[in-house]
């Protein structure tokens, strides 16, 4: 009699989280990214080890807490990916994710964190580990604030942020939504991270384009009272704050969408 044992193979047992799990072929996508940028966007950078970067990517969260991550995890990962910006041409931004990338794109000179190796492998991306596995957990991940904000996704577009602000020169430019409530949001990563990174021995100005959505301009953005603050919060870190309204190279590219929209529709 020959008896048949049955092997059942669970799957993983993940802990639960109440955000969305790690994009699927994560690895994949790092990886590709990280060849297209070295090979076809930044040529120059074609000696980096892509290999060697996935590995330290996936190192730095792999069979960790995903609501324990550290800046120290992700070290390993950041001196593989160091590059140099060159001094006035660092691109931040702040609710302005889709115009900013248009303007990015045209103004090839310019750099935002998307637009160095490693912003570009992350962007769009989720990830996170499980301290009982070794394994990425596609099922679910902290949710920054449901569940943690030290998660890994947090911690590291923390970290890099920090370092995308620390290595800045000269005149730093930023690009804010002037039609949002908080133009200047104390809670987000332009104003956490960035403003208190850039070094004033380095930089000496920051200037800011507030854009305002077309369909919907209305008075002076830079006189905003969070902008206000921002200036303030500059002036006493020794860095010269400048603001200008509805910069026309960028409303050229608003008009592009609405091309029909009465402030578009002045001869040039
Ligand atoms: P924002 O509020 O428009 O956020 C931009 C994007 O980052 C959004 O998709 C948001 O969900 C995400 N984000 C912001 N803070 C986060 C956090 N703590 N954890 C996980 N995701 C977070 O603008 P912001 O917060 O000022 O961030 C933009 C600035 O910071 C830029 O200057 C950029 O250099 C950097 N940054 C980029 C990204 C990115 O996803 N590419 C994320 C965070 C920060």
């Amino acid at each position: 009699v020959v008896v048949g044992i049955v092997m059942w193979r669970q799957p993983p047992q993940h802990q639960e989280w109440k955000g969305a799990g790690t994009t699927a072929h994560f690895y994949e996508i790092i990886l590709g990214r990280c060849y297209t940028y070295t090979q076809i966007v930044r040529p120059e950078l074609g000696h980096k080890d892509c290999q060697k970067i996935g590995k330290a990517f996936t190192n730095a969260f792999l069979s960790k807490d995903p609501c324990g991550s550290t800046e120290q995890d992700y070290q390993p990962l950041m001196e593989l990916t160091n590059q140099t910006v060159p001094c006035d041409k660092t691109l931040l931004w702040s609710k302005t994710n889709e115009l900013v990338h248009e303007y990015a794109w045209v103004q090839r000179e310019l750099f935002t964190l998307e637009n160095t190796l490693l912003g570009y492998m992350a962007d769009g991306l989720r990830w996170c580990g499980d301290l009982g596995s070794s394994e990425m957990n596609y099922q679910s991940c902290p949710d920054r604030r449901k569940d943690c904000s030290n998660n890994s996704v947090s911690v590291f577009w923390n970290t890099v942020s920090k370092r995308f602000a620390e290595d800045a020169c000269g005149v730093v430019h930023v690009l804010l939504n002037g039609s949002v409530h908080n133009t200047f949001d104390e809670r987000s990563t332009f104003a956490r991270v960035e403003v208190f990174n850039l070094h004033p021995e380095k930089v000496h100005t920051l200037q800011a384009w507030v854009m305002q959505d077309i369909r919907n301009i209305s008075s002076d953005s830079c006189s905003d009272a969070s902008i206000k603050n921002l200036k303030l919060i500059l002036s006493k870190r020794n860095i010269t704050f400048t603001c200008e309204n509805n910069y026309r190279p960028i409303r050229f590219l608003q008009c592009v969408k609405y091309p029909e929209h009465s402030s578009c529709r002045s001869k040039i």
